[in-house]
């Protein structure tokens, strides 16, 4: 087995994934609490402590809210850009936090992590300096694309040839003009071009990135409120229907529950 996937819980209250190699433990984001994280972590026979790192997106509350309690518990290293930790750490909500072994990485500059080559690309969202993460491995490659506002030329680049992509399905932007109790300012904020990807543009994306490789696309980063699973999937899957893309396999993730392991 070259790469695992499972994404531990994503929506827009927390969002959190493990990719691994045989060496080498990985989350993508620590949004949900270090309880919830340690859970679900067991039910994979796994803990805490096998983490190599941490890989953050940005500073937002649904993608660090486990973060201190974690590397409280154990000193995982935390890579990050230098203005989501400053973000962070200047968060008074969050608190100065001598515990977080922060290792700063420059956005468009791959490092590595255990057996993995991490690639970390900008996204237009509105925070301090929100990335997107393309993850390989033994030829194997995981692109993370959650809270952005459009695709930009580099998102489109960096979600090609992926073997799965992760991609922000936030909601359907009927059920947010119409229904959602959220007020004017917010849904406006979640519309604009630094906010959040709907369904609509979720498929658009998908369908200008499929490729023979595309093995399968983790739709994540649903609303609660403001989206439903079914619609996000038949959003996508009208597209890659109608592109004859029946090699491409589905999964909407939840934000209480884990996926199903991917092996790749
Ligand atoms: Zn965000
Ligand atoms: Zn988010």
């Amino acid at each position: 087995v070259g790469i695992q996937l499972t994404i531990l819980g994503s929506g827009s209250s927390g969002n959190c994934a493990l990719v691994e190699s045989d060496r080498t433990k990985i989350l993508v984001d620590a949004g949900l609490s270090c309880r919830q994280i340690g859970e679900r972590l067991a039910v994979l026979g796994k803990n805490v402590a096998a983490l190599d790192a941490i890989l953050l997106t940005h500073e937002h509350s649904d993608h660090a809210r486990g973060l201190k309690r974690l590397c409280a518990s154990c000193q995982i290293p935390v890579f990050a850009n230098k203005l989501t930790a400053e973000a962070l750490v200047s968060d008074t909500e969050f608190g100065p936090n001598g515990d977080v072994s922060w290792r700063i990485f420059t956005t468009g500059h791959a490092f590595s992590v255990g057996d993995f080559e991490v690639e970390p690309f900008s996204v237009p969202h509105d925070a301090q300096d929100p990335v997107g993460f393309v993850l390989s491995h033994a030829e194997r490659r995981i692109t993370f694309l959650t809270d952005l506002g459009h695709a930009t030329k580099l998102v489109i680049e960096r979600a090609r040839n992926a073997d799965v992509l992760v991609l922000e399905a936030n909601h359907d932007v009927k059920m947010l003009q119409d229904d959602c109790h959220r007020p004017w300012s917010l849904k406006q904020r979640i519309l604009s071009r630094h906010g959040h990807l709907s369904n609509e543009a979720a498929a658009a994306l998908a369908e200008t990135v499929t490729t023979e490789r595309l093995q399968h696309i983790f739709l994540a980063h649903l609303s609660r409120d403001c989206n439903r699973p079914q619609l996000a999937r038949d959003a996508v899957a009208t597209k890659l229907d109608r592109l004859g893309a029946q090699h491409i396999a589905l999964t909407v993730a939840a934000q209480d529950e884990l996926t199903p392991t991917l092996s790749l």
